[in-house]
């Protein structure tokens, strides 16, 4: 059989990202909007300060404004949820971005339901997973969104296709399967209880796994054929270097999946390129202005 098809998410988002170029230009020439995404970054979790560096570039080069707020680990859960409350009422403020982890005592849901959920450009407010769950148009957490534009790009319409989303968690799996279904798909959702996943993946025309463990997926159980979307980033140490993998054992699954997405440069690119598109789509929302964006 032949070898996968490498989906590249690199690609994906440089076309993504001048598209949303694009529409920040217009936003700002034809209805003087510019949107603005504002990063809340509590403490110094070495990870979290590579993320929200990679986002405020990201933002920077679409030519939207962002709006950085460092806070220290000491920060009390009043404080955070106060400075939440002064971004929503910012009318320069169209996205806000809480960074997760928080640290030790900071209750996440509490300042994740602080935020407005029109400026909730991670999706993960109530109000709009709620929304996500009923299949009406909202913020959807950017990852999944991310998985969707992916799968898209492979095979245009996904109705019918069986797929199974590996991790149930609030921010990836979840919403992704709730996507999938919303794309027509026949949906499975497994986990660590799952009695045997090997037996669900062989059945699956697609795989979205969101686990957080390096080649727990082999290759031998991706049907042949099948679209595999890695959203897992493992750091693994070999030979005293730390290498970035995903969840599914790439070196086995690119001789029998039809493509796959590789980690480092899949689903991670296109993730901050939708973290723009959800804060162009807020700005439009709260400006009054019709969304430019894809649906
Ligand atoms: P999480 O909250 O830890 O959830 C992991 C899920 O995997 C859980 O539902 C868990 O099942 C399941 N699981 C654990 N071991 C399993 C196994 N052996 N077999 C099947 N399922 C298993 O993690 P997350 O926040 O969803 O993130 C998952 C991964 O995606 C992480 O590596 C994270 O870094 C990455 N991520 C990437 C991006 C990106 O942009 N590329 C964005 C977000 C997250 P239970 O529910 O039963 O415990």
């Amino acid at each position: 059989m032949s070898q996968a098809v490498i989906i590249d998410g690199k690609a994906v988002a440089a076309r993504e990202r001048a598209r949303i170029a694009g529409d920040v230009a217009a936003l700002r020439r034809q209805w003087n909007l510019w949107p603005g995404l504002a990063v809340i970054l509590v403490g110094d979790d070495a990870p979290s300060e590579i993320y929200v560096r990679n986002k405020l570039r990201a933002t920077a080069a679409v030519g939207m404004r962002s709006f950085e707020h460092r806070l220290a680990a000491n920060t009390s859960q009043h404080e955070l949820e106060k400075l939440v409350h002064r971004l929503n009422d910012d009318d320069a403020v169209h996205g806000i971005l809480v960074q997760l982890p928080l640290p030790g005592p900071l209750d996440e849901d509490a300042a994740i339901a602080a935020v407005d959920p029109r400026k909730d450009v991670d999706g993960l407010h109530v109000h709009n997973v709620g929304k996500l769950m009923l299949g009406r148009d909202t913020l959807i957490p950017c990852a999944p969104l991310a998985c969707l534009v992916l799968l898209r790009e492979q095979f245009g319409a996904l109705d019918g296709a069986q797929a199974l989303v590996v991790g149930r968690s609030n921010l990836v799996g979840k919403p992704v399967a709730q996507l999938l279904l919303r794309e027509n798909c026949t949906v499975t959702v497994a986990h660590s209880r799952t009695r045997d996943l090997a037996a669900e993946a062989r059945r699956a025309d697609i795989v979205v796994t969101a686990v957080g463990h390096a080649r727990c997926l082999r290759g031998d159980w991706i049907k042949p054929g099948a679209t595999v979307i890695d959203v897992g980033i493992n750091r693994v140490e070999q030979e005293g270097r730390t290498r970035l993998e995903g969840d599914v054992c790439f070196a086995e699954a690119v001789e029998r999946a039809g493509a796959i997405t590789p980690v480092p440069g899949g689903v991670g690119p296109v993730t901050i390129a939708m973290l723009l598109r959800n804060t162009v789509t807020a700005a439009c929302q709260q400006g009054g202005v019709p969304d430019l964006g894809p649906r």
